[in-house]
This record gives structure tokens, sequence and C-alpha cells, in this order.
């Protein structure tokens, strides 16, 4: 190992400590432009599974080989930690500092390689009709073919010569750099929209083993469909939340790995077909926004990546596959009911993620979470204020490091309203919501709703009011009704025969035992949806 630092160079002391080192500097390094560069050798081993993160996979062409957290590198440093010192431990991935990229990666000459970042000397290790056809796929909406299913292996897809090739990579702000290789890849690539006039050039690189049959929207459809699902991916992102896509290429790798993301390129399991394969893809391409270029501490808040993933991969399969809302609405509040009856998760969204028993792990770091930024943007705050909001948090954190408090801070900064009820009940407690009519009583043409919320999440409450007259009417109550008494009566003008509270099944209510009432029958569950 060696230092360069202010016109000196030395090898400085060191100690390892499992997968940490410490390098002791001779000379502390500035805070205002401080620079030093520090060399050393490495080896690693490339596991056949890694944890899901990386590995081999024996395609009958040629092992697939997935390589990511291959390389030492720095901790980061910021304000509100000091150094962050946390080793990795599997679950909790990572929180990594941004910086430029320049990686020569020396392969057999079979192998094709696939990377974080663009290509720098194609010229070097592709053929002239390869480079050609690739030059065709920046500029076309449909895939194009760079190494075909008949290609893949023969010796023709190489460059005249023997003996190793140099495949050299450049990437800039980025936070990770992962590379695939493989003697059985076919290639296919296709130009995606960012809406910023710098097109991304998407592209799959995939085994035989990775092709299904049928259509892009089939049951069936494999890897020769991973282009055209990154393709919807990065433009459906870019376009929906006015976030282009920042970097150059996205590139989605079938391996052993079921799904993994890392900036730039992703890996997903070469075995999955339809709407999984989309799924996966369309998840992972989701993490370039977060956390590839929010860079948030994973290490310690899952839900800041995975879970705002979550809610706008939910948007992005329903306008891939034209779905209703409605479908989201109803998957969400199931899970959130789920959740919260069986206290199947019994610790709050902000526990640490690597103290998430695994088995609430799917609900602590994602489907809660997601559920609750749906709620607030379909159910508290409306679409205009929460996008304008949501796309603020993404603008002033891009390439920085925000706490759960700067996520926050920016939707209630933005949206201009006090949302503490609801950070506190969703994210830092696990309280539960509970809504209920606990009196309804008419009286001449007026009708006296009473109704409590009984958990300690209050929510805003949606009142349907059916008249004797055939009409009805929908009263909105705020949540600031309840801050004071668990109860509030509304009165309301007209005869009720029926009432209803939340009529158009947005909330994770645990007791919906009490959530309707009707002339007659009293307090009931609501008919047909509970
Ligand atoms: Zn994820």
């Amino acid at each position: 190992m060696r230092i360069e630092h202010g016109g000196q160079s030395y090898e400085p002391e060191y100690l390892i400590d499992g997968t940490i080192m410490r390098v002791s500097l001779d000379e502390a390094l500035g805070a205002e432009d401080g620079s030093l560069s520090l060399s050393m050798d490495f080896a690693f081993q490339i596991p056949e599974y890694g944890a899901d993160r990386m590995g081999q996979f024996d395609a009958a062409a040629g092992t697939v080989f997935q390589l990511a957290q291959w390389y030492p590198r720095m901790f980061v440093f910021d304000d509100v930690n000091g150094w962050n010192v946390m080793p990795y431990l599997g679950q909790g991935e990572y929180y990594l500092e941004y910086g430029t990229f320049d990686v020569n990666v020396t392969v057999p000459r079979e192998m094709i390689v696939a990377a974080t970042g663009t290509l720098e000397n194609p010229g070097e290790v592709l053929t002239a009709e390869q480079r050609q056809r690739l030059d065709e796929a920046r500029t076309s909406d449909d895939p194009v073919t760079i190494i075909g299913r008949g290609e893949a292996g023969e010796a023709g897809t190489r460059p005249d010569g023997s003996g190793p090739l140099t495949w050299q990579f450049h990437a800039e702000e980025v936070r990770d750099f992962s590379w695939a290789a493989s003697e059985s890849f076919i290639w296919d690539a296709a130009r995606a929209e960012t809406g910023d006039g710098n097109p991304a050039l998407v592209q799959s690189f995939y085994p035989e083993e990775g092709i299904g049959s049928g259509p892009a929207k089939g049951r069936n459809a494999g890897w020769e469909h991973s282009t055209e699902y990154v393709q919807h991916s990065i433009e459906h992102y870019s376009e929906r939340w006015d976030a282009p896509y920042p970097y150059p290429t996205a590139t989605n790798v079938a391996g052993i790995v079921a799904g993994m993301e890392y900036p730039m390129i992703a890996f997903c399991s070469v075995e999955s077909r339809g709407p999984s394969l989309f799924g996966v893809t369309d998840h992972e391409f989701g993490h370039e926004w977060f956390p590839m270029v929010v860079g948030s501490d994973e290490r310690r808040h899952a839900w800041m990546d995975e879970g705002i993933n979550t809610f706008i991969n939910q948007y992005s399969t329903l306008a891939y596959y034209d779905q209703s809302p409605a479908q989201v609405r109803q998957s969400f509040r199931a899970a959130v009911r789920e959740g919260a009856i069986d206290r199947a998760a019994d610790r709050p969204i902000l526990t640490y993620s690597d103290r998430i028993p695994y088995d609430q792990l799917g609900f602590l770091a994602y489907n809660k979470p997601a559920a609750g930024l749906f709620l607030l943007r379909e159910y508290v705050l409306g679409a205009e204020r929460f996008d304008a909001a949501f796309q603020s948090y993404y603008d002033r954190w891009a390439y920085r490091h925000p706490q759960p408090a700067d996520f926050f801070r920016t939707i209630e900064d933005v949206t201009g309203e006090d949302l503490d009820w609801f950070w506190r009940g969703w994210f830092f407690s696990n309280d539960r919501i509970d809504q209920a009519l606990t009196n309804v009583s008419t009286s001449g043409d007026t009708t006296r709703v009473q109704v409590a919320q009984q958990a300690g999440l209050p929510m805003p409450v949606e009142l349907r009011i059916e008249r004797d007259d055939g009409s009805a009417a929908t009263r909105r109550l705020p949540v600031e009704a309840f801050f004071s008494e668990d109860t509030y009566t509304a009165v309301v003008p007209g005869d009720a025969e029926r009432v209803v509270i939340d009529p158009r099944g947005y909330l994770p209510d645990v007791d919906m035992d009490d959530n309707a009432w009707s002339d007659g029958a009293g307090i009931r569950a609501p008919g047909g949806s509970q």
C-alpha cells in the first residue's frame, strides 16, 4: 500500500479487523479540498453465490460471473455521524460515497463484459460489425441485436488476435462499480428517452437459458424482452417524477442473482419470466433514483431506498400493464392490515436495517413505507401537492446523503403541511388506524355522526352519507379535529339512511366492524368491503 500526499510518498501503517481496514496517515488530510492518493494491491475470490448480491451461473455456453462488492472502498464521512464505520452484515445494504471510476477489466478474449459506466475502448474489444450495431441501437426505439442467439460464444464475435482483452469503463457521480462477464452472453440494446435530450443506452446481457416465449406482457416472456422492460423503467421514472435518468447506460444482466441493483447495472434472475421478470427489472432500475442518485444510508434506513422505490414501482407497473389504481389500493391496504392485525411486524419502520427480523423485512422496509407514501399522496395530500414535494426531495438530495428527517422535512416544507402525526404513527411507531362510528342520530332534518379514532394513528376521516331522499354527500373531517379529543361529531344536513367511513377504501383500518351505520341495523361492518 502506498500513499501520495503533499509531495510525500510513503507506506502507511494499517490495521485490518474483519472486513474493516484503518489506514494511519502521517499527516491529517485537510477538511477543505484536502486530497491524497492511496494505492493498494488486493485479491478477490468470486463466490459461487454471494448472498444474492453476486455469484456464478453455469450456463451451457459458459459461466456467467456477476461481480459486486469486489474492491476496498471508503466509508462515508458525513456531518451527522462522522465516519460511518459499519461492517457489511448482509441485511442492510450499503452507505456509499460518490466518485468517478475508471476501471480496466482484463478477461479471457472469449468473454463479453457488462459494467457500470460507458465502454471507453469499443475499438479494441468489439468487432466492426458489433460497433456498427451498437451505434444503430443508440438511436433505435426497438432493441437491436449486438450478439445474437446463434452468435454467442462463436469465435467470430471476438476481435482477431490472441490473449486476454482489457475492457475500459468510465463512470461519473456513481456510488459503486459492478460488472459481469461471460462467454455465453447474448446482447441486445436500444435507446431510452430520458426527457433531457440525453437518451440512455439500455442493454441486456443473458445466456440462452434466459430465453422465454410469447409476447413481452405474457406469462412466459423471457430475457429477450428485458431491454424493453429496462427501456420502460428508464423512460417511465424519468417522466413520471420529472427526474431525467442521469446516466448514459442502463444494463440488465441475467445470472444467479435474483435481483440486485448497482449504478447503471442490475443483476436479475436468469430464470425469471413474465410479470416477475418485469417486476424485478423495474424494481432494480427504480433503485437508480433511490439510492443510486439520492444517496441515503441503506445500512441504517432500508425503507429510504426499498420503501420509496416500492412506492414508485407501483405506478410504473400500473403504466406498463395498463392496470387500474384500485388494484394498488387494495393490495397495499390488505398488506398493511395483515401486518398490523397479526402483529407480524411489531417494530417501527425506522428500526435499523440489520435489527429487523428477516421475516419482517418485506413489510417494514418495502410494503409498509410504500403504502404510507401511497396514502399520503392519494388520501392525505393529493397528487399535486405530494408530487411537488417528492420531486423536491429528489432534486435537493441528489448525490447527497439524506437522513429520514430530511425526507420528512422536505415533504412538510414543500406541501406546507405539518405531518408530524403521520410520521410518528406510521414511521416512528407501529400505531394502528382504527376509525369507528360510535353514534349516529337523526333529528328533524339533521344527522349527527360521532366518529372516534380508537387507535394510535389518527387519519383524516371520509364519510359518505346517504339520505332517504336518495341523495348522497361526502364529508371530510381533517385530522386536526382529533388532535385534542379522540371523538368528533359531524353535523350534516338531511335525514341519513346510511353512513360509511372511508367509502373509497384506502385505510388499513384494523377493525372494520364499526365502520358503517344504517337506519334500522345500527352500527356494523360496511357490506362487502371488509
Ligand atoms: Zn430493492
